[in-house]
């Protein structure tokens, strides 16, 4: 069996970082599963994957790295590594994580992805991996910060008026993925980390401690 390792949190909250970091720290491999659910819309976007009303899941051939240190995202034999982060992305991909289809499938995707990945371990965010997809793993883990705190993070390297843009991106989005799953709230059995306060290394350092206590 796999040693799953489940991170999830919102936005800003420092998961996607963190959490490559453990992996490489554990050997571990890393899995980010919202690259699925924005390949998925970058798809219907694109028109790769036909919609109507819901995505044709049929449709989507989905791959993706899991090695820490070498990241790629594929729809077929695109490559949308770059292409998933757009903003136009992140507006509409909270539309497809809505589908309850587009959920079970997502679900599935991930138990597959880390069964065959032929690794020891795989640390695996998002934002339902402590509660639906991984709900029986070892180090179930909610990493959250404030979100004024996230906010400034995802704004530090823009300009103010690209700040204020990014900002009410990301708490449109967080607003609309808390329609369908908590997490802002740790489930029973779920250590939160709350790293407002914590830098990088100290973010690493506190997840690492949840896990060797394990
Ligand atoms: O983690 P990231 O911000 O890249 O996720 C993009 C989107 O994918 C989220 O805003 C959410 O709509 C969806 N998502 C999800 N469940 C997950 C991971 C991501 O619904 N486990």
């Amino acid at each position: 069996m796999v040693d799953i390792v489940a991170i999830d949190g919102p936005a800003g909250s420092g998961k996607s970082s963190v959490s490559k970091q453990v992996a490489r720290d554990l050997g571990y491999g890393y899995l980010d599963t919202g690259a699925a659910y924005r390949a998925l819309a970058w798809a219907v976007a694109e028109g790769v994957v036909a919609n109507n009303p819901t995505p044709n899941l049929h449709e989507f051939d989905y791959s993706i790295s899991l090695d820490p240190d070498k990241f790629w995202v594929k729809v077929g034999d695109f490559d949308v590594t770059a292409a998933i982060r757009e903003s136009r992305i992140a507006e509409n991909v909270s539309k497809v994580a809505q589908v309850q289809e587009v959920r079970e499938f997502m679900k599935q995707l991930t138990r597959d992805l880390v069964a065959g990945s032929g690794l020891p371990g795989v640390v695996v965010e998002g934002r339902d991996i402590t509660t639906v997809v991984a709900p029986d793993a070892k180090n179930r883990i909610l990493l959250t910060a404030s979100e004024e705190v996230r906010l400034k993070r995802r704004s530090a390297e823009l300009t103010p008026a690209q700040a204020a843009e990014v900002s009410k991106q990301v708490s449109d989005r967080d607003k609309s993925d808390a329609k369908v799953v908590d997490f802002m709230t740790p489930a029973p059995g779920v250590v939160l980390v709350d790293t407002s306060d914590l830098n990088f290394e100290q973010s690493v350092a506190a997840v690492r401690s949840v896990v060797e206590r394990g």
